[in-house]
């Protein structure tokens, strides 16, 4: 079947469902087989010989490109094409062929026109830059990007030059790096649209546009592009050597202080963009397809495209996860307005979902509603929203310290303190009062979901949705069924969590559950370290370096040593020696050095300054030692390696791609390092096994599990062993 449609029609309406031969404009709709519109080679090749096609029809004025789907324009090119791209050749082809492809839309006879309503982005965007003009749809779905460099490559089917030689290289540069995805009157501000028309009537409105714009020779679509980039200052940066210098450079420090230099893509895309701004574009479209091609086969991109393929699974569902909804208009009450419930409360309210805020205490709601207030407010500042939709979600949130309306909500969730007795006494008292079909989430961190719902009446409703700190920011959501959580509640977790943004990962009800169990042994390693005498500050930094978001110190003092104490003391109760808390941190605690929220810690914290606590060394006996930076890495991140390696075992989590995802998710692991266990693979197991047994037999209680060991033997991977 045919993915794209090209029909003749005199009005818009007339062409969907079927054609009017007498009509003036030809309408290239796309349909692909696929829920989202991808352009797979298939829909390529479906495409040239539409594109063939369009020289076919004598007497038309124009040619529109759209989408028969609601959602999306289009989604993007083939992911899965690119993460297993076999060489450099290979990829220089297919960029060479779609950049030809939608070149060939604007050499045609006639003019063509893109009107986006939904999703276009990546390959969307650039099939829509090889186009005469674009209008943009201003519905909520519109959203207009360049992902690519998430991806670990840049534009290459023409995006990278046509865009720098439509907006100029400050411009063009502003759209690739952040590789954010915006709204179509923020794209037509930014001028990559060049109109915009509501919802309501969008056909109709576009037509005229087009019939004006056909009209007078696009002579207003250029004025308004030229004018955008008059004056004094668009030309020395953009038109001059000296500038286009300033502009690449300034972009470069920005780009290394975000990537630590760990990502070539936004450094390849500064290099294409700059050639693009002076060279002709068929030498700069060479470039680009070039520069493609090493991304797309080099290890950084391979291991962003796993990590998206794992979150994809992980958004649609694996095979097997239990179905669930969350009931439309439902609402959900909130139990602890603390850290945690105001976080959940904040994206619960943005994604439509009604809120009650229950807390004992007036202060935490009074904290909590400030906080709740000022998130939104910043939301609305990045123009997430208007002043109007502000006051709507503001409106779905209510607060109070009784149980109002909880017998029509959809579901519980509660983040009060982290203490068995109370976790059960709130379940206790909210049981007899919930709707039949309603849920009991519990944000506990590392306390058994089993023994929080054991003997409840309500049990088999009882689940584990453990958000992480802090909760609009992080993507991840662990889903622990406990024994007697029923099959049915697992799934309206699960969609939940779908419906409040975050990836779910569905984890073994076991202590620490999967990420803080992977945490912290990396946490305890480091203690260790310093007690041996390397430098704690130095430590943090290699860490930085090594692309972490923050040293082992500094995670431990935003987390607060007690916390990271209580949690050490529940994995050594369950795993033994091997994860007993080092002495160091008790003794800290002891002090009061609980971390920021007590201003001192492994830090001292003096609002936004950070010095390290240098009374930390009279706990330490060792003389200070230096150690390279490399074995600085392996002594944190093995027992990391080990711990995962366990979980597998024990299957605590599905596989190792889903593993590597909740970590990179969850903790912010490198991700283009891939997780923890891809860079485990890429380095080799054989040398990790042998660093572990060689620290073992120094003193360390771990020694490297049966799993690890029998890769190791093998010189397998965890990602190429076959699970069952
Ligand atoms: P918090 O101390 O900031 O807030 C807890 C709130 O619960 C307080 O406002 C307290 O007044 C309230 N509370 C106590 N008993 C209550 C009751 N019976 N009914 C209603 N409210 C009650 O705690 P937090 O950091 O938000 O953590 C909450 C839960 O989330 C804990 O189980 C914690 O382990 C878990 N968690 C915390 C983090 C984190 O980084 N803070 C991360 C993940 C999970």
């Amino acid at each position: 079947m045919s993915q794209w449609r090209l029909i003749r029609s005199s009005g818009w309406d007339a062409a969907i469902p079927e054609a009017d031969p007498e009509g003036r404009w030809l309408h290239l709709i796309i349909d692909a087989e696929s829920s989202a519109n991808v352009l797979s080679e298939d829909v390529l090749t479906d495409l040239s010989s539409q594109i063939d096609d369009i020289g076919n029809h004598q007497g038309v004025d124009a040619v529109i490109v759209s989408s028969a789907k609601q959602d999306h324009f289009i989604a993007g090119a083939d992911v899965n094409a690119i993460g297993s791209a076999e060489n450099v050749d290979q990829v220089v082809d297919a960029c060479r062929r779609a950049q030809d492809l939608f070149g060939r839309l604007s050499s045609l006879s006639i003019p063509s026109i893109a009107v986006i309503r939904g999703t276009c982005l990546g390959g969307g965007l650039e099939l829509s830059l090889g186009c005469t003009a674009r209008i943009g749809v201003s519905d909520p779905r519109t959203r207009i990007g360049f992902p690519e460099v998430n991806l670990g490559i840049i534009p290459g089917f023409g995006g990278t030059v046509r865009l720098t030689r439509l907006l100029g290289l400050r411009a063009s540069l502003g759209w690739i790096l952040p590789a954010s995805r915006l709204p179509a009157p923020i794209a037509y501000r930014k001028g990559v649209l060049d109109a915009t028309v509501p919802t309501e009537g969008f056909r109709e409105l576009s037509l005229q546009l087009i019939e004006q714009m056909v009209s007078d020779g696009f002579r207003s679509v250029r004025a308004r592009r030229k004018k955008r980039r008059k004056g004094f200052f668009s030309y020395l940066l953009d038109e001059t050597t000296l500038g286009r210098t300033i502009v690449c450079k300034k972009a470069l420090k920005t780009v290394r202080a975000r990537t630590l230099g760990h990502m070539p893509a936004p450094e390849k895309a500064i290099e294409v963009a700059r050639l693009s701004a002076h060279k002709d574009e068929r030498h700069s479209l060479e470039m680009e397809a070039m520069a493609v091609s090493r991304l797309a086969t080099g290890p950084v991109c391979r291991n962003l495209v796993s990590i998206f393929q794992d979150s994809e699974r992980v958004r649609r569902g694996t095979d097997g996860d239990p179905d669930g909804s969350w009931p439309e208009d439902r609402s959900l009450m909130i139990l602890g307005a603390g850290v945690m419930g105001s976080g959940v409360a904040t994206i619960a309210i943005e994604k439509s979902i009604p809120v009650r805020l229950r807390d004992i205490s007036l202060e935490s709601l009074d904290r909590a509603l400030k906080l709740i207030g000022s998130a939104i407010d910043q939301r609305r500042k990045k123009r997430r929203f208007t002043r109007y939709q502000q006051a709507e979600i503001l409106s779905r949130l209510g607060h109070g310290k009784d149980l109002i309306g909880l017998g029509r909500c959809a579901g519980v969730l509660e983040a009060v303190v982290e203490r068995l007795d109370v976790k059960r006494s709130v379940l206790a008292e909210v049981a007899p009062l919930l709707g039949d079909e309603a849920i009991f989430a519990t944000n506990t961190s590392a306390l058994s979901v089993t023994e929080i719902q054991h003997g409840s009446p309500i049990a088999s409703r009882v689940v584990g949705l453990h958000f992480f700190n802090p909760v609009p920011r992080m993507p991840l959501v662990e889903v622990i069924p406990g024994e007697q959580t029923a099959p049915e509640t697992v799934g309206i977790a699960l969609a939940l969590a779908r419906k409040l943004g975050k990836y779910p990962v569905l984890v073994k009800d076991s202590p620490g559950f999967l990420v803080n169990r992977l945490l912290l042994p990396y946490l305890d390693a480091a203690s260790r370290l310093l007690l041996d005498g390397v430098s704690g500050a130095h430590i943090d930094a290699v860490a930085r370096r090594h692309g972490l978001p923050m040293g082992p110190f500094r995670l431990m003092d935003e987390v607060g040593l007690d916390i990271g104490f209580e949690v050490q003391e529940t994995l050594h109760a369950s795993f033994g020696e091997r994860a007993a808390a080092s002495p160091m941190l008790q003794k800290m605690v002891e002090k009061g050095w609980l971390g920021k929220k007590a201003g001192i810690g492994f830090y001292l914290h003096r609002g936004t300054s950070l010095t390290w606590n240098q009374q930390v060394k009279t706990m330490i006996k060792a003389s200070a030692r230096t150690m390279s930076d490399v074995d600085i890495i392996s002594s944190l991140l093995d027992p990391m390696v080990d711990e995962a390696a366990r979980c597998l075992e024990e299957n605590v989590v599905l596989d190792a791609g889903i593993l590597d995802l909740a970590m990179v998710m969850g903790t912010g692991y490198p991700p283009h390092l891939g997780g923890p266990l891809r860079a485990a693979d890429s380095e080799g197991l054989p040398q990790i096994e042998k660093r572990l047994r060689a620290a073992h037999e120094a003193g360390s209680a771990r020694s490297p599990c049966d799993l690890l060991v029998e890769l190791a033997s093998k010189n397998a991977g965890f990602h190429s062993q076959t699970r069952n």
